[in-house]
Formats: C-alpha cells, structure tokens, sequence
C-alpha cells in the first residue's frame, strides 16, 4: 500500500525537498514537486521520470490561497503524505531586520504550513489515512543569534503540529516535524555568505566554527537522512507517533 502514495512536497525544486522527492521517487512513490519556481519544479519532475520514477508538478505559492487552490484542483492524485518544505532564511539582527522580511519569514514557514495542511486535512480524513511530515529545523529547538524570524517561525511550527496531532487523533492522519541541524543545500551556501558578512570573518570560519563546531558529529546531515525519515513517518510502523520533533543534530542538543 505505502508504495503507492503520493507525496506533495511544497519548495520542491531546490535544496532538501528536491532530494527528497529524488529519493522517495525511486522508492516507488508518486511526487507532485510543487513550488513557487515552476520551471525548476517541472526540471525536478522530469529527471525524477527519466529516472523511472513518477512524478508531476505544479506551481504552488504556500503564502497564497488561490495558489494553493488551483495547485490542489490541478494534480492527478489525491495527497496522502504532505511534506511542508518550503523555506527561506534571512539572517540580520533584529534592529536591522526589516520587518516586512521577518512578517514574509512567517507567512512562508509557519501560515503557509497551516494553510496547506488545512487545505489538504479534509480529503485525507475522507479517505481515513493522511501523514504531514513538517521540514523544522535544529532551530525549532533552540536559538542562535540573528535568526529571529525563522527560529520564531520553527518554533512555532513545533507547537502548531502538537495541536494539529490532538485535533487529528481520532483517525489514521499524523503529524510530525522533522529537524535537521545544517544540510548544505542553496539556502546553506547563501546563508555562509551572509554570516560571514554579518560577524566579518571568512567563509571557511563560518562552516566550521559556527555551522559544524556545535554538532559534536561534526558533518553536515545529508539528503537521504531526511529521506529516510520522511519514509519511515509515513510508514505503517509510525502510525502512533504525532506531534512530535525527530531530531537529526549529530549531537547538537544533548551537550
Ligand atoms: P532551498 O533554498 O534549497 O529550497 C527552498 C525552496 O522553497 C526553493 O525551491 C524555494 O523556491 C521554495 N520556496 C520559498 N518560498 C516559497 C513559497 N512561498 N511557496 C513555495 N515554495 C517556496 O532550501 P533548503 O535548504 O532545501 O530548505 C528546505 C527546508 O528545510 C526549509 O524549510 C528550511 O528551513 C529547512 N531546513 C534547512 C536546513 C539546511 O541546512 N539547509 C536545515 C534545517 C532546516
């Protein structure tokens, strides 16, 4: 049965979501690579197809009902595994944040996850069986400086999936929110260039005293780590775990 499902996957074109609709692909599932860039996601789909895989895509913009409307009355398939993936970072002390940014940086991460779930918790109750596996972050547990509109908006992405698991308990839907410490992906590489202009030091300071230095692994967590999970949360063996954070940290949050 599981290896029929089909994934939406939102910000799929690029970085975790694109790897993940790889690797599921191949193991078997039907991926909608959804994401505001239609062009990259419609390039994400087509390679997972040349691959022998199955897969569509859509555009979807998750700060948009009517996007997020037409991109559900346009696909093929109902949804049975929603991966809420979309991100993006900006990296900036509070005093010089501007607050339109760090309003954009909730609408995308945390609204946008509410509105996609609400959208698609209808159809998977109808259907008796639903699995929403939130994309987190090692930064919806704990804080590092600059990061206030993100470390907001995955923190409360972890509260809002405790609620969302109590209102969806009395049927087959879960809810669970995965949280990788640094994965190098485009939004990783943009944001060493960033902190290294931030704090005035090199690029190289950045990976290896701010990014790598506080997991005591000491590597990045890579693609098929997130992949595995996401499986394993949409299996039948984790069918009794909601509303809760799987940790991929390499040791960051047990010092
Ligand atoms: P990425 O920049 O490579 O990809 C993000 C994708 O989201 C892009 O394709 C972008 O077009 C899409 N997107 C942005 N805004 C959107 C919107 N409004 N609607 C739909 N799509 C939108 O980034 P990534 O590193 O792959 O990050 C993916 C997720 O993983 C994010 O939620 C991020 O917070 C989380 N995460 C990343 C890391 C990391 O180290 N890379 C660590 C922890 C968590």
């Amino acid at each position: 049965m599981q290896q029929t499902h089909t994934y939406l996957i939102t910000g799929a074109a690029s970085g975790i979501g694109a790897g993940i609709a790889a690797q599921l692909a191949e193991a078997g599932r039907h991926i909608i690579v959804s994401d505001l860039n239609l062009e990259a996601a419609e390039a994400v789909a087509e390679k997972i197809r040349a691959d022998g895989g199955s897969a569509e895509a859509v555009v979807l913009d998750v700060t948009s009902d009517a996007s997020v409307a037409a991109a559900l009355a346009a696909i093929s398939r109902p949804v049975d595994v929603l991966v809420n993936n979309a991100g993006l970072q900006h990296v900036s002390p509070l005093e010089d944040f501007p607050i339109e940014k760090w309003d954009f940086l909730i609408q995308v991460m945390l609204v946008g996850v509410a509105r996609l779930t609400r959208a698609v918790l209808p159809g998977m109750r109808e259907r008796g069986f639903g699995r929403i596996v939130n994309i987190g972050s090692i930064h919806a547990l704990v804080a590092s400086p600059y990061k206030s509109a993100y470390v907001a908006a995955k923190h409360g992405l972890v509260g809002f999936s405790k609620v969302i698991a109590l209102e969806t308990a009395d049927t087959d839907i879960t809810i669970n929110t995965v949280c990788p410490s640094y994965v190098k992906t485009p939004l990783v590489d943009k944001q060493i260039a960033d902190q290294a202009r931030t704090r005035g030091i090199p690029e190289a300071e950045v990976i290896n005293q701010i990014m790598l230095k506080p997991m005591p692994k000491g590597v990045f967590i890579e693609i098929d780590e997130l992949a595995g999970v996401t499986a394993f949360l949409s299996s039948p063996a984790a069918r009794n775990m909601t509303g809760q954070t799987l940790v991929l940290d390499g040791g960051w949050t047990v010092q």
